[in-house]
């Protein structure tokens, strides 16, 4: 009998970490990468191109079903994101593209039109795939689940150090201001709320340097015998 593809699930609030942690643990282990995240902020820039309504979910829905995304690696340089062929990687980091996901992420037919997308990232030798809802919903058998937490504060500082080396200006408190919101949204929508898995071991970052976060996560995989 041949043993299921395994998965390392990430997930947790925004800010907590799990991109950076989440890419460190996919490249040390040799395993894909699934940043979902990215995927509901495609259908989100891909909507303000469309200059679609956000409170037409059925043209959203069509939009989430229609928006193709491909992912291109590039070696020691920041993942491309090709949105209906075009690069829209910065577009997607914007705060106001995040919100904007949020926002659609909360209509559940949009979240059904990502399902089996996320899914098909599942190819050996592994996967570690980086959300909200990946070790609840999208890959509940998954082996490896992780929930990151930090303090909404450390947070909000940590996105402001790094918009502020992307030469974007923002403040620390209009920034915590929409963290907050972002996580009662996330939090409070029907679908797929983020709330850990039973099954995840949870790990509050704050504090803690991205090293010392990767290893305890790391800890959780066995090494495979070669
Ligand atoms: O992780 P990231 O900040 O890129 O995600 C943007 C938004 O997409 C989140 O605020 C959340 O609303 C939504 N999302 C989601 N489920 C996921 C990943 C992201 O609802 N698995």
């Amino acid at each position: 009998m041949t043993s299921p593809i395994p998965v390392l699930t990430i997930d947790g609030p925004s800010g907590a970490g799990k991109g950076t942690v989440s890419r460190m643990v996919a490249s040390r282990l040799g395993w894909h990468y699934l940043d979902s995240g990215a995927l509901y902020r495609a259908v989100g820039v891909a909507a303000s191109w469309a200059n679609l309504d956000l409170s037409d979910s059925a043209a959203l829905v069509r939009c989430a079903f229609d928006t193709t995304v491909t992912f291109r690696e590039q070696a020691g340089a920041e993942m491309r994101v090709i949105v209906n062929g075009v690069d829209a990687t910065d577009e997607l980091r914007l705060e106001t593209t995040g919100a904007v996901a949020s926002a659609i992420a909360a209509i559940p037919e949009v979240r059904s039109a990502l399902k089996e997308r996320q899914r098909a990232f599942r190819v050996a030798p592994g996967l570690v795939a980086d959300g909200r809802d990946m070790g609840t919903v999208i890959f509940p058998d998954a082996p490896y689940k992780v929930f990151l937490t930090a303090s909404a504060e450390e947070r909000a500082e940590r996105r402001y150090k790094q918009l502020k080396d992307k030469g974007v200006s923002v403040t620390i408190d209009g920034l915590l201001r929409e963290i907050l919101a972002r996580d009662a949204r996330d939090a409070q929508r029907t679908v797929a709320p983020l709330r850990p898995a039973e099954d995840a071991v949870l790990i509050d970052t704050t504090g803690l340097a991205i090293d010392a976060v990767v290893q305890r996560v790391l800890a959780l995989v066995p090494t495979p015998v070669a």
